[in-house]
């Protein structure tokens, strides 16, 4: 009796196809097959194997098995996990997971090996490269450099055919790392902390721990020591550290390397197609032990992954919102539990959901309270704008220009923090009113001087700065609005022509190797003034930083979102808890028109436990999360009528559940983007309901038409 394969390819298919195992094919669960669908052959894996009953219509064969890496069981049910959770296909989570598996190979490289011919003519250079060949088979320069000969030498002895070229396949090197290498001498606080994480690994199965200690309190020294373990107990154990942020990523793969001597894998959309696919076969063959990288990276075939670290894992930026929309810090958890591994998740200002699931004992609560060492975390004062404003056309306060020049005359660094990109976010022109927005998009065009542009942050649209204004044909009167980090660049230079200032934003800094750069340069203290959006304001040590000047603390609470003041309360005190990381005491200036809002007062007293308390009774009023769970759906077509058609009948078709509400349709916020109209719904549901479950019997019901998208997000980090 034949065996029935179903195979997932790597597509927005609904589901796993059916395919016949031919004769003399021995497949196994996770084999990368060559499938044919229509005309064409497809890379995909086998997901499950089952007995055909007899007396179906034949299928078709499966052609090839690859040459490949299989997917290991976990990966394989991790993935089918994900797709469901998320209420998607599960060929999109594959094709993330299989992102490594089709990226180009790296070139195959020379190496020369022994023929056992004997050289017609031996010399002691001769003699010394034919010892150097016996050890592996390596290049002919690195042979001639083992031998400590001329590369004449080891040519000479191929023309004569006592050695041999050979094409291999280039297998990355991931030395081993070496856990008995000491680490940090830790504190005592420290010391239980990593102690209470050893005992938790040691038990070997699915446990979360939630590692919630203030900025500069060693998290990092103490999740690697819990790795530390890990590696040790088991020679083919793996570890993941994820984090939010690419820049991020360079610090701690160095923090690594220098705790086990050997580096980790690095994985995300930075690095290069070979390299990347360097790693992934590595960590499928357990070569490679540690892996640092970004969300994408918990899609990785681990072999036998023990444990997950997601650091700052509060952060929103582990939300991935295009595609395949999930949360990284919870799929984490998920993986963990496929793995029996242990997941750490670490945060000096936890997420209300990680802090509940503590609080509740779902996970374990492991606390820092204070920095390492002498160092104080920064005392923070308010600025209220109210009482002190800047001049008209200014950003920064007298009070903070006060700061910053005691600052500068110390010697000290000053990192203002502005989380908007640009020079300014708005153009509008004075004579007519316009506000400049991008073609059929809802949103404003931000002016970036640099470059000279006008961009969309939404489409990635972008144009030069016109002369005249495109509406009314007034010349001159485009004028800017509100300050971007260009322009409170701009004002600190000409405040301070002696000091140097610089600019670190995502449209500034490129690539990792850039942020990498600019990061060091900030730490060896050649910048003055660092006016830094949230790509630099998380998780570095800027030792001689004493001062953090926050131009507009109310930037992020604005709008409609439900996190808005818990989100921005983390990221201040992340960004105010760049200062003063040593010895030197530090202190943050907080810009507001409202200091008498919740997370200005929290922050000010440093009582992150009253804003906490405080935010969750009011969730728990709303049954919003983590009391309650959300789903977003937007849909989204070009013909308004056959979009309002299409959503009426969603509506409709919303089936009747307990502890379900579904809200809308309404126009979303941002009602058009690219000539796209969008309508969103809102579901809230009681904690106990699955509400994945919900969703998919939601979308089985109803079958848009081609030219209208139904995208829904389970747990939404965005609203707009
Ligand atoms: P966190 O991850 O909590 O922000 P880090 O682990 O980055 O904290 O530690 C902050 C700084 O203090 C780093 O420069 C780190 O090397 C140093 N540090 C922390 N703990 C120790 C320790 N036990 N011994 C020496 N240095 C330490």
């Amino acid at each position: 009796m034949s065996r029935i394969a179903s195979v997932l390819l790597p597509m927005p298919l609904p589901e796993a196809f059916d395919y016949a195992e031919p004769e003399g094919m021995v497949l196994q669960l996770g084999d990368q097959v060559a499938a044919p669908l229509g005309p064409r052959l497809l890379r995909g894996v086998v997901v499950a194997l089952r007995e055909a009953a007899g007396g179906n219509r034949p299928l078709k064969p499966l052609e090839a098995i690859l040459e490949e890496p299989r997917l290991p069981p976990g990966t394989v049910e991790f993935v089918q996990w994900a797709a469901r959770y998320s209420v998607d296909w599960p060929g999109q989570p594959l094709a993330i997971a299989l992102r490594g598996a089709r990226a180009q190979k790296p070139r195959p490289v020379r190496v020369v090996e022994l023929t056992g011919a004997t050289p017609a003519r031996p010399t002691p250079a001769r003699a010394k490269v034919l010892q150097a060949a016996t050890a592996q088979a390596v290049s002919p320069p690195d042979l001639a450099r083992a031998a400590g000969v001329g590369a004449g030498v080891v040519k000479g002895l191929i023309e004569e055919g006592v050695l041999a070229v050979r094409l291999v396949d280039a297998v990355a090197r991931f030395d081993p790392p070496d856990p008995a290498r000491p680490g940090a001498a830790l504190n005592p606080s420290q010391a239980a902390a990593a102690q209470a994480l050893k005992a938790m690994l040691a038990e070997g199965s699915f446990n979360v721990a939630l590692l919630d200690g203030v900025t500069g309190s060693g998290k990092t020294e103490v999740y690697l020591e819990a790795a530390a373990q890990v590696l040790a107990s088991d020679p083919t154990a793996q570890v993941l550290i994820l984090l939010p942020e690419i820049a991020l990523t360079q610090a701690v793969i160095a923090r690594v390397t220098a705790r086990f001597g050997a580096e980790p894998g690095e994985w995300h959309s930075d690095v290069a197609p070979p390299a990347r696919r360097r790693v992934w076969e590595a960590v499928a063959g357990g070569r490679c032990r540690i892996v640092v990288g970004a969300r994408s990276a918990l899609f990785l075939p681990f072999s036998n992954l023990k444990l997950i670290v997601v650091d700052e894992e509060h952060d929103a930026s582990f939300k991935q919102e295009e595609g395949f929309i999930y949360h990284a810090r919870d799929l984490a958890v998920a993986r963990g539990k496929i793995e029996a591994a242990g997941v750490i998740l670490a945060s000096a200002t936890p997420s209300l959901e990680s802090l509940r699931n503590a609080e509740q004992g779902r996970y374990r609560w492991l606390k820092l309270s204070s920095r390492h060492g002498a160092a104080q975390l920064p005392d923070i004062q308010i600025i209220d704008l109210r009482q002190a404003p800047p001049d008209t056309g200014r950003w920064l306060s007298p009070a903070l220009v006060k700061a910053m020049g005691e600052t500068f005359a110390r010697g000290e660094q000053t990192l203002l923090f502005l989380n908007r990109r640009g020079y300014a976010p708005l153009v509008l022109c004075k004579a007519c009113g316009e506000r400049m927005t991008a073609p059929d998009t809802d949103s404003w065009l931000v002016e970036h001087r640099y470059s000279g542009r006008l961009v969309c942050h939404l489409t990635g649209f972008s144009m030069p700065k016109p002369k005249a204004c495109p509406h009314c044909g007034a010349h001159d009167s485009l004028v800017s609005i509100g300050p971007g980090v260009e322009r409170v660049e701009e004002e600190a230079k000409g405040l301070f022509p002696q000091a140097r200032v610089a600019v670190f934003s995502s449209d500034t800094i490129f690539d990792a190797r850039e942020a990498r750069r600019m990061i060091e340069t900030m730490a060896e203290g050649q910048i003055d003034i660092l006016v830094a959006t949230q790509a630099a304001a998380k998780g570095h040590n800027f030792p001689n930083l004493t001062l953090v000047g926050v131009v507009d603390a109310d930037l992020g609470l604005r709008g409609g979102d439900l996190r808005a003041a818990e989100r921005t309360y983390q990221l201040l005190a992340q960004a105010t808890g760049r200062a003063g990381r040593r010895d030197k005491a530090g202190r943050a200036l907080l810009q507001t028109w409202a200091p008498e809002h919740a997370v200005m007062q929290a922050l000010a007293a440093q009582d992150r436990d009253a804003f906490v308390e405080a935010e969750m009774a009011e969730r728990e009023l709303a049954g919003l999360p983590p009391f309650g769970r959300l789903a977003a759906v937007v849909v989204s077509g070009v013909d308004p009528v056959q979009l309002e058609g299409f959503v009426q009948a969603m509506a409709q078709a919303a089936p009747n559940a307990a502890g379900v509400a579904v809200y809308g349709p309404a126009d979303a916020p941002l009602a058009l983007i690219r000539g796209r109209r969008r309508k969103r719904f809102l579901v809230r549901a009681d904690r106990t309901v699955d509400l994945s479950a919900y969703m998919a019997t939601w979308r089985a019901r109803v079958k848009p038409p081609a030219a209208v998208r139904v995208a829904i997000d389970i747990d939404p980090y965005s609203f707009l």
